[in-house]
């Protein structure tokens, strides 16, 4: 848990979210800009910054953020048409908040190559 991490308040519930998902390890809430008719984020309460930090320990850990992440997709009924996952990481990237997230995008058509 790191003390000014809007992820990790979140996760403290220090600050409000719409939560769509919880359990022991693994957050999703709404996105407060939506860039997609759904657009979730899935968090692990771990706080590790970026893909990059990922250890060898944490593989199950972000393999149930895939798995959460797919279960929402069907609850929001977007599995069918289809959905994006995301991870964004680093500068080039556009990574906002260090604090490793998953975004779930559905909703609406998206292109390839992403921009
Ligand atoms: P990224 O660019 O991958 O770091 O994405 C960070 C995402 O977090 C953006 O889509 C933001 O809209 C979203 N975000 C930032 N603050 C909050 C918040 N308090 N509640 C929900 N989503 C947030
Ligand atoms: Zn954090």
């Amino acid at each position: 848990m790191e003390k000014d991490c809007i992820f990790c308040k979140i996760s403290r519930k220090e600050i409000p979210s719409k939560m769509v998902y919880a359990d022991e390890e693994v957050l999703a809430f709404e996105d407060i800009n939506p860039q997609a008719p759904v657009h979730i984020v899935i968090i692990p309460k771990k706080h590790i910054e970026k893909t990059s930090d990922i250890t060898e320990g944490d593989i199950g850990l972000i393999g149930k953020l895939v798995f959460v992440a797919q279960k929402i997709a069907k609850e929001k009924n977007v599995s069918d048409s289809g959905y994006r996952l995301v991870f964004n990481c680093n500068k080039d990237a556009g990574q906002a908040v260090f604090h490793i997230h998953l975004h779930l995008l559905g909703g609406r058509k998206f292109f390839w190559p992403p921009g």
